[in-house]
């Protein structure tokens, strides 16, 4: 199992960053991949306090996950002779860090500027390569600096995406303990029990997430942390990713651009619970209550897409058994199971 070995979480903690790194002995070198946005939001803080310790430090600004950005990060990198390398930002950054990190075979240190996924903690990268988004293995991050006060302060609609990325555990450890009925795959009690148990705690406090509270802020981090860990004990992605995430990446591939993953996943563990003969109203009434779309109009996609989207979600990672079966739903099924959850009208 590959865990992180600190994981920081806190107010202002972005200023201990050089104490992390001291006690994780990573060398002198660092180079930051940050974005436009999250440069100025965190990226140059690091910056700063890193050099304000002496260390030398280099800074990549990268607008989109590309393999071509990755390959220029590992070119930085090598130039520079860099020890490690620091993924400061949303999403982008830390996946541009996680996938060049490991293929330098060198440290990196996730420090997220929202909580809109469980990339900020797991160890897929997702990169867009041929035009599509594919999720590649990598390295956990070494250390996790997540500064709640910086994830506060960010749009609240990515900490309510990071929610849905949470609840998609629902179906996802259903996914998969019918995988392990049907086809004998193997499963993990401690993963699975942990993967649910993260979804209920943060189901049961939906009430108390709200914009601008740290609180809030701390509650979806310390979640997306226990879910990657969950995925660390089962070695995949298994505890937190079944059919619910299978349609969501089939939305990417009809409808791209329009919704957040943890948005998309979260609206299709509403009808994934369905199908699974679940507590689909509970799903339902907990992601209105953290104010996530929890319908195709919420969610900003023309409700033809839902229908498409559910049609082909069973091609999408063939190797990985779901509800959905080998050969999915029928147009009269899909329908129904969007019409019923009220995801369409
Ligand atoms: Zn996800």
């Amino acid at each position: 199992m590959q865990l992180p070995r600190d994981v920081v979480v806190g107010t202002g903690v972005i200023n201990d960053i050089t104490d992390v790194c001291d006690d994780l002995k990573l060398g002198d070198k660092a180079l930051i991949v940050t974005g436009d946005n999250t440069r100025k939001i965190a990226g140059d803080i690091v910056h700063d306090e890193l050099e304000d310790k002496g260390r030398s430090v280099e800074m990549y600004t990268s607008s989109s996950a590309t393999m071509d950005e990755v390959r220029r990060v590992e070119d930085e990198a090598m130039k520079y002779g860099s020890n490690y390398l620091l993924g400061v930002g949303s999403g982008n950054s830390i996946d541009i860090a996680k996938l060049a990190a490991t293929e330098l075979d060198i440290p990196f240190l996730s420090v997220p500027t929202a909580a809109s996924h469980d990339g900020i903690v797991s160890s897929r990268a997702s990169i867009i390569h041929d035009s599509k988004t594919t999720s590649i293995q990598s390295k956990a991050p070494m250390a996790v600096v997540a500064d709640t006060e910086i994830i506060a302060n960010a749009p609240y609609r990515l900490l309510a995406a990071g929610c849905g990325d949470i609840v998609s555990n629902y179906t996802a450890v259903l996914d998969w303990e019918l995988a392990n009925r049907l086809k004998n795959e193997s499963f993990s009690e401690y993963a699975a029990s942990l993967s649910r148990m993260t979804a209920k705690i943060l189901l049961d406090s939906a009430d108390s997430i709200k914009p601008e509270l740290e609180s809030s802020a701390r509650l979806v981090v310390k979640a997306l942390v226990s879910s990657g860990v969950a995925m660390s004990i089962a070695g995949s992605s298994r505890p937190a990713s079944g059919s619910e995430h299978m349609f969501s990446h089939a939305l990417d591939s009809i409808a791209p651009g329009s919704a957040l993953h943890g948005e998309q996943c979260g609206l299709g563990t509403i009808m994934m619970m369905y199908l699974h003969g679940g507590d689909w109203q509970m799903i339902r009434d907990g992601l209105k209550k953290i104010r996530a779309p929890t319908t195709a109009e919420e969610l900003g996609v023309e409700d033809k897409y839902i229908i498409e989207a559910l049609l082909i979600s069973h091609t999408i990672r063939q190797e990985r058994y779901t509800i959905l079966g080998t050969s999915g739903l029928t147009r009269d099924a899909a329908e129904a199971v969007a019409k019923t959850t009220k995801v369409i009208s």
